[in-house]
C-alpha cells in the first residue's frame, strides 16, 4: 500500500428531512447565496420551493439549468455572478453535474481570471475558493464528497477534470428521499458510474490493498443488489439510501488511497461524452466489460477471478475462466438493468471520430503510461470498435 493523506472533512447530513438544518448551515458562511441547479428536476419535484421555503431570510441568486456534462459557458456565468453579487456561499442542488459546476464557479471565481478555461485547463486548483455546500439528488458521482469536477468544453470537444482541496464540499445533505424522482436511466447510468469508480481503483497494480479491495467488493455488493430494488419501486427507501452513501464512499477516498495508477474507463469515457454528450453512466457500462476484456492476461486473470468470486459468487477455480465468467457478469448486470450496451443505441452510428477520441484520451490522461494495463491509441480504438457490437466473453 502507498502513503497517503485522508482528509475529506464534508460535513455529511445523511437522512430523512434534515431541512430545517439547512439555513443554520448556510447562515454560518453568510448571507449572499448563488443557488446552483441543472434543467429543472428539482422543480418538478417541489426541492426548489422548499429550499426556498427554507432560506426565506438569506439572498439567493440563481444559476439555472446548469447542463448535464456541464459546459465551461454556463461556469463563466456563474463565477460573473459571484463577482456582481459579492456571493458568500454557493449552494448546489442536484446531481454530480449541478455540483462540479458550482466547484468550477469557486475555481474560475477564486481565481478572479477572464479566461475560465485556462482554470480548467490547469487541472489542479490550489487558490481560494467559495464555500460549497449540497443537496444530492442523484447517486452517482460522489462529487458531494470529493474535491473533484469535471467540465465540458464544446468548442475544443474537450471534457476535462479538475480539483483541488478548497473545492470539497462544507456540508452535503444526503436524503435518500431526493433521488426518488430519478428515473430509471438515470438511476441505472448513476449505479453503472458508482461501479465503475470502484473498478477504476480496484484493478490496480498497486499490491496489497486488501482493506480498499475489501471495502470496493462490498459497495460493489450493495450496488448490485440495490439498484434493481431502485427500479423496480423507485420510492423504496432503503434501496435509495444505499446506492446513495455507496456513491459517496465509492469516490471519497477510502477505496482509491493508498492505491497508484489511472483511470482508463474514465479517460476513454470523457471522449464519448465530449464528442456525443452521452451520459456519463451510460458510456461507462458500454466501455468497461470491452475494456476488462481487452487488459484481460495470464497474470491479472487473478484479480478479475477475486472480482468474480467475492462480488458474483462465482465458484470457477480456473482463475481465466473465472474472469471471463465475471466480464460476462458485468455485461449481463448492466443490460438487466435496462442500459443500451452497445454505441449504436447511444446515437454513435460509426467509427469515424474514434481515432482522434483515442488520441485525446491518452494526451490528456496517464492511461499510456500508469494504468492496470497500459492503454496505446491503438488499444483504446479497439475498444470503442468493440463497443460498437453486442459482445460475449465466456
Ligand atoms: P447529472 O448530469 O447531474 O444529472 C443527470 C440527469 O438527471 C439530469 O437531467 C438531471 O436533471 C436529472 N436528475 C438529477 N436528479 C434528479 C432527481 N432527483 N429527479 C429527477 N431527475 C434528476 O448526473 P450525474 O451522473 O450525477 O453527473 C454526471 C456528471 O458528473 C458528468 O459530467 C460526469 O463526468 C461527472 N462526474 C463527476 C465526478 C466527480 O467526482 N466530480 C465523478 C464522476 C462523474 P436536472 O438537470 O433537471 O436536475
Ligand atoms: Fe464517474
Amino acid at each position: 500500500m502507498n502513503n497517503f493523506t485522508f482528509n475529506v472533512a464534508t460535513d455529511i447530513r445523511f437522512g430523512k428531512d434534515r431541512f430545517e438544518e439547512l439555513a443554520q448551515v448556510i447562515e454560518k458562511f453568510g448571507k449572499n447565496v448563488l443557488l446552483v441547479y441543472g434543467g429543472g428536476s428539482i422543480k418538478k419535484n417541489g426541492l426548489y420551493d422548499r429550499v426556498l421555503k427554507e432560506l426565506a431570510g438569506v439572498n439567493i441568486i440563481e444559476l439555472a439549468g446548469v447542463e448535464p456534462n456541464p459546459r465551461i459557458e454556463t461556469v463563466a456565468k456563474g463565477a460573473k455572478l459571484c463577482a456582481e453579487n459579492e456571493i458568500d456561499v454557493i449552494l448546489a442542488v442536484g446531481g454530480g453535474s449541478t455540483i462540479d459546476c458550482a466547484k468550477a464557479v469557486a475555481a474560475v471565481h477564486g481565481s478572479s481570471t477572464d479566461q475560465p478555461w485556462d482554470v480548467i485547463k490547469k487541472r489542479n486548483y490550489d487558490g481560494p475558493a467559495l464555500p460549497i455546500v449540497t443537496i444530492l439528488t442523484l447517486a452517482a458521482t460522489g462529487s458531494e464528497m470529493n474535491r473533484g469536477a469535471v467540465i465540458t468544453n464544446w468548442q475544443t470537444n474537450q471534457k476535462l477534470g479538475m480539483g483541488g482541496q478548497n473545492l470539497l464540499p462544507k456540508v452535503s445533505f444526503l436524503d435518500p428521499q431526493n433521488t426518488f424522482s430519478v428515473g430509471k436511466y438515470q438511476t441505472a447510468a448513476g449505479s453503472a458510474d458508482i461501479m465503475s469508480h470502484l473498478f477504476e481503483n480496484y484493478f490496480n497494480v498497486t499490491p496489497a490493498t486488501d482493506v480498499q479491495d475489501g471495502i470496493s467488493e462490498g459497495l460493489m455488493r450493495t450496488v448490485i443488489k440495490n439498484c434493481p430494488i431502485a427500479l423496480a419501486a423507485p420510492e423504496d427507501y432503503d434501496a435509495r439510501a444505499n446506492l446513495m452513501w455507496a456513491s459517496t464512499l465509492a469516490l471519497n477516498g477510502l477505496t482509491g488511497n493508498g492505491k497508484g495508477g489511472t483511470w482508463s474507463c474514465h479517460a476513454m469515457e470523457h471522449e464519448l461524452s465530449a464528442f456525443y454528450d452521452i451520459t456519463h453512466g451510460i458510456g461507462l457500462a458500454i466501455l468497461t466489460p470491452r475494456w476488462m476484456h481487452h487488459v484481460l492476461n495470464e497474470e491479472n486473470a487473478i484479480k478479475f477471478a477475486q472480482y468474480g468470486r467475492n462480488v458474483w459468487g462465482i465458484t470457477e477455480t480456473v482463475p481465466m475462466l473465472a474472469a471471463r465468467m465475471a466480464i460476462q457478469k458485468t455485461y449481463d448486470y448492466f443490460k438487466a438493468c435496462g442500459i443500451p450496451m452497445t454505441l449504436p443505441e447511444v446515437g454513435i452510428k460509426d467509427d469515424s471520430k474514434f481515432e482522434v477520441m483515442a488520441k485525446q484520451a491518452v494526451s490528456y490522461s496517464k492511461i499510456a503510461t500508469e494504468a492496470f494495463v497500459p492503454l496505446q491509441v491503438e488499444d483504446v480504438v479497439k475498444i470503442y470498435q468493440t463497443s460498437m457490437t453486442e459482445q460475449s466473453y465466456l
